[in-house]
């Protein structure tokens, strides 16, 4: 069985994403390294390089990641700037917001990154107020993503970077057959093991399986009024990062 969330409406999809979060919130980390072997360590860290924070504060430069968990593009950011750039981790769930703060605490970056509960369809920020957005395995999570996108350039200055990192559509033959066997059944199994539930990564498989094609998402962000929208293949397509500047 599946959540068949084809049928379902936008509130009950947010029901159910909020669900899956809650529940591996605590074992979200370690579940990320085992169903991608690793590789969203480098995906993440080839996105943070595409945005090169600056490496001083002079001009009090800050990040907005949303969806953004338990903090790890923010962590990033902010270690890459040498702990001079400012971000705001807001994402819709407590319990992965709790786990974030706590690794924030740990890693003694609590003065550069907090922690802010909200939706990514209305971002409970002003208009014009960050240097860069970013939304990292977050956005295909999000009903409205027209929405997210109008949201996501209402907060950005002028001159500002939006960046997102999401699986995307494998362009490469063979690959995209033991990629689709992979996911459908190695993730869910793999969740079973760890969480003691493959319902949840059933139907996260299936939102990466919905989820528009490179070229049609990159439309998506034109039509949210980005300008210079451009997107990379990492990994054959398993990942994609879209770009894009409000000007
Ligand atoms: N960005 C992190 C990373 O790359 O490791 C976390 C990604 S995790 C797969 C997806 C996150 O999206 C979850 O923390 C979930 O709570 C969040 N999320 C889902 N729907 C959301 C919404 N409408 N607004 C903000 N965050 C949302």
């Amino acid at each position: 069985t599946s959540f068949g969330f084809t049928t379902v409406g936008e509130g009950q999809k947010q029901a159910l994403v909020d669900d899956v979060f809650h529940k591996v919130a605590e074992r979200y980390d370690v579940m990320n390294d085992m169903m991608s072997g690793g590789l969203h360590r480098v995906w993440k860290d080839a996105m943070v390089s595409v945005l090169a924070p600056p490496k001083s504060s002079a001009r009090g430069w800050r990040l907005l990641d949303v969806a953004g968990g338990t903090g790890d593009i923010a962590t990033r950011v902010v270690r890459r700037s040498n702990d001079t750039a400012k971000a705001v981790v807001c994402d819709i769930n407590g319990s992965m917001l709790s786990v974030g703060r706590d690794r924030a605490e740990k890693a003694g970056l609590s003065d550069l990154i907090t922690f802010s509960q909200g939706n990514a369809e209305e971002l409970p920020f002003p208009d014009r107020s960050f240097d860069a957005y970013t939304i990292a395995f977050g956005i295909r999570n999000v009903p409205n993503i027209p929405k997210a996108l109008r949201e996501a350039r209402r907060i950005l200055k002028r001159g500002g970077r939006f960046l997102c990192l999401e699986f995307s559509e494998v362009d490469v033959p063979v690959l995209d057959k033991i990629y689709d066997g992979f996911s459908f059944n190695a993730i869910p199994a793999m969740g079973k093991m760890v969480t003691g539930d493959g319902e949840p990564y059933r139907y996260l498989v299936e939102s990466i399986r919905k989820f528009p094609s490179q070229e049609r998402f990159a439309e998506m962000i034109r039509e949210a009024g980005f300008e210079r929208v451009t997107y990379r293949n990492y990994s054959g397509g398993i990942a994609a990062l879209h770009s894009g500047w409000k000007l």
